[in-house]
């Protein structure tokens, strides 16, 4: 039997372990606290689903493929990890991000609807649409219950045979290291057929990659009735660099930014949301949903991106049977369960991944989340 080390049990090494499981590797998942700690990325409360990813039809054919995956998933632990809200792009501009996406969607079939802006009126218990050319409607999109899912992955990878180690783990050290299929657990050497390292922002310190992790704040307020889903999707303003979605299972609307944040270290910074962000978060809704500008925040959550220049991933084999599953740039947790039966391919041997994902010397370019900045 072929066996697999996975380090991190975040929704990306989760996934990889279950799917890993599920089709013949004998898989142990080492992770350093519990899977599903708050620490970790894949811990946020919720995480959207959305298939538009401008002119890239990659991402958009994987997230439309997750939708399913998450259904099914849902399915099977008997219970809705998947709410599909529906969710609507606000587009800035007649001719950027969402008029690519609507393109790419249309011919991977994938159901979008081109509305005008006073149409987000239907949507929405109150919008002020007056600065947009044209909203980008995607039914089948939503939000995760991103935390649960991960703890459900975790529990589903158990019962399909993983052996769950809880442990720091390092690259081994010493002269046939490089060369060595291995983690150090503090003196206890475990060696496998392949290791996968998926220490999301933890990464980094553990190897030399393209990546910058940064502290992000989530804020979510409390709302009146009509604002709860179902009714109200998800949204997204590329150009405003905001998104949110409606009230689901009681903690809040949320309206963040989804600018990049300050340098951060995941497991000693301090977890406490910054003034100037529910600023920007209240500072949005006044523009798009003014009578929400005084809701109260009912929960926030800091939490961090593992940015590479390019926002796309790292799937790189740093020496024989030893790899790195990272980078996942603030829009991963949508894909995992996708991505997890292309990397688990990569890893039989089926395929090479695709070359954007490799160690290179990647160059800035425009983000696969929203623009990204502070506006
Ligand atoms: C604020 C915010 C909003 C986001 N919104 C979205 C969204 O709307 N849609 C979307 O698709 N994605 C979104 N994302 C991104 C998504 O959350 C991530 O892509 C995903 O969670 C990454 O999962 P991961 O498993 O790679 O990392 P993590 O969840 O961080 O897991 C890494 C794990 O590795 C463990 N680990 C690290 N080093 C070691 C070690 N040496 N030994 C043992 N264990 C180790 C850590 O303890 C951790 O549990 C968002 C992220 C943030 C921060």
């Amino acid at each position: 039997m072929k066996t697999v080390i996975v380090v991190g049990a975040g929704i990306w090494g989760a996934s990889l372990a279950l799917r890993l499981a599920e089709t013949g590797w004998r898989v142990t998942l080492v992770e350093q606290h519990l899977p599903g700690h708050v620490r970790q990325a894949s811990a946020g409360e919720t995480r959207l689903l959305r298939c538009s990813h401008g002119i890239d039809d990659w991402y958009a054919r994987m997230a439309w493929k997750a939708r399913d995956a998450w259904r099914r998933l849902g399915e099977r632990a008997g219970e809705e990890l998947y709410h599909e809200a529906g969710l609507m792009w606000f587009a800035g501009t007649p001719d950027g991000w969402e008029s690519a996406s609507a393109r790419v969607l249309k011919n991977l079939d994938i159901p979008c609807e081109v509305l005008d802006p006073a149409d987000g009126a239907r949507f929405f218990p109150e919008f002020r649409g007056d600065d947009l050319s044209f909203l980008l409607w995607e039914p089948n999109s939503g939000v995760i219950r991103a935390r649960r899912a991960t703890q459900v992955t975790a529990r589903l990878a158990a019962a399909a045979g993983v052996r769950l180690v809880r442990a720091r783990a390092v690259p081994v050290t010493g002269e046939a290291a490089p060369y060595e299929c291995a983690v150090d657990l503090g003196g206890e050497v475990l060696r496998a057929d392949r290791v996968v390292w998926a220490c999301g922002a933890w990464l980094p310190e553990l190897f030399d990659t393209p990546l910058t992790v940064t502290k992000q704040d989530t804020v979510h307020f409390a709302v009146p009735a009509p604002w709860t889903t179902p009714g109200v999707p998800a949204w997204v303003d590329y150009d405003a660099s905001a998104y949110g979605h409606g009230d689901v299972d009681g903690v809040g609307m949320k309206a963040t930014s989804d600018a990049q944040g300050v340098p951060y270290e995941p497991e000693h910074g301090e977890r406490i949301v910054d003034a100037a962000s529910v600023e920007r978060s209240r500072g949005y809704l006044r523009r798009r949903f003014p009578s929400l500008a005084g809701a109260p925040v009912l929960f926030s959550q800091v939490c961090q991106y593992a940015l590479t220049p390019d926002t796309e991933w790292i799937v790189a084999e740093t020496s024989p049977g030893v790899w790195l599953l990272g980078g996942d740039s603030g829009h991963g947790f949508k894909h995992a369960p996708v991505l997890a039966e292309y990397v688990a391919g990569v890893l039989d041997g089926g395929y090479e991944p695709e070359p954007r994902f490799g160690l290179h010397e990647r160059v800035p370019a425009r983000g696969l989340r929203t623009r990204g900045d502070i506006r």
